[in-house]
């Protein structure tokens, strides 16, 4: 639509898609320059069971911005996918985070603890994704079994059955699968049947009023049961107070991510 922004200058684009567009070619430009220069940092969330002890963590991915400072992942993540960054910068994440898992491996107070780490669905649909998992498990001497890939209910749409595949062989060397944002998206009963997962991990927004709003209290018990019964762990994800936790337990759920545990974090300050 033409708009008339005085002097009798016409310009034939709204000017906020115009903004729109620039910032994501800004956005692209500064997500590959930082690939280059290194700029991101894995943050790690703890996991935690019934008796508060120390699982594992997720890895979250935080990029240091020459002048934006610290940027989430929701900020970016889209725009990576769209250009395709998200695959140099997953194969980074998931690198940093198998040496983090191997550092471990001969420390017994460490040893036990996993990482969960998020894939994006154009990350997992690469053809030779993986050998990519794989040759990173080798090069950096993670063992396998303590790795967890989070993927979400949006991948199980396409290509069930090469999913299946990948899953299968990725599971023949040990890595757990956990459903991330689990209740949020439209995968059907019979996929979950299928699918060689770990674990459901129920999304922040049942988590949120479980303790005041009975629906969220009967679906995150409905995730619980259903995880039970086909031999799944479940993990309640954005869980910030004791009285959630409370209620999560009542409810059978006997894993804990959140900020009541703790904050995602760099290593260096969740290791004492
Ligand atoms: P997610 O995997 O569902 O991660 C959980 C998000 O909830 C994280 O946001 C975490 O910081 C936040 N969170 C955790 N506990 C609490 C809580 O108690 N209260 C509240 N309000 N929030 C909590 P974050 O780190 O901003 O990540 C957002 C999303 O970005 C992630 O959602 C995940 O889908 C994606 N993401 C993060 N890292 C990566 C990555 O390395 N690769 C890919 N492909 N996606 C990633
Ligand atoms: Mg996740
Ligand atoms: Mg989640
Ligand atoms: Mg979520």
């Amino acid at each position: 639509q033409a708009k008339k922004i005085g002097r009798g200058a016409f310009q034939f684009f709204d000017p906020t898609m115009q903004e729109l567009v620039s910032a994501r070619v800004t956005l692209e430009a500064d997500l590959r320059e930082s690939l280059k220069n290194n700029d991101f940092v894995l943050y790690y969330q703890p996991q935690m069971d019934a008796h508060d002890k120390l699982v594992g963590f997720e890895a979250l991915v935080r990029w240091h911005h020459p002048t934006r400072g610290i940027v989430a992942p929701g900020q970016f993540i889209l725009a990576a996918e769209h250009c395709g960054l998200v695959i140099p910068l997953g194969h980074w994440v998931l690198e940093t985070a198998c040496k983090q898992l191997a550092s471990w491996t001969h420390d017994p107070e460490k040893s036990h603890l996993t990482i969960s780490v998020n894939v994006s669905a154009t990350q997992f649909h690469e053809p030779n994704y993986v050998e990519q998992v794989l040759a990173i498990l080798k090069k950096t001497g993670a063992p396998g079994y303590r790795l967890k890939l989070e993927l979400t209910e949006s991948m199980l749409v396409n290509e069930i059955e090469s999913l299946i595949t990948k899953m299968t062989e990725l599971k023949g060397h040990g890595i757990g699968f956990s459903l991330d944002d689990f209740g949020t998206g439209f995968s059907s009963l019979s996929y979950l049947q299928r699918l060689p997962l770990d674990q459901l991990k129920i999304d922040q927004g049942f988590i949120t009023n479980i303790v005041t709003n009975p629906s969220d209290a009967a679906i995150a018990q409905t995730v619980v049961t259903l995880g039970n019964s086909l031999g799944l762990s479940v993990i309640a994800e954005g869980v910030e107070t004791a009285e959630q936790r409370a209620r999560l337990f009542e409810l059978g759920c006997t894993l804990y991510q959140g900020y009541l545990y703790g904050k995602p974090a760099p290593l260096e300050e969740l290791d004492h």
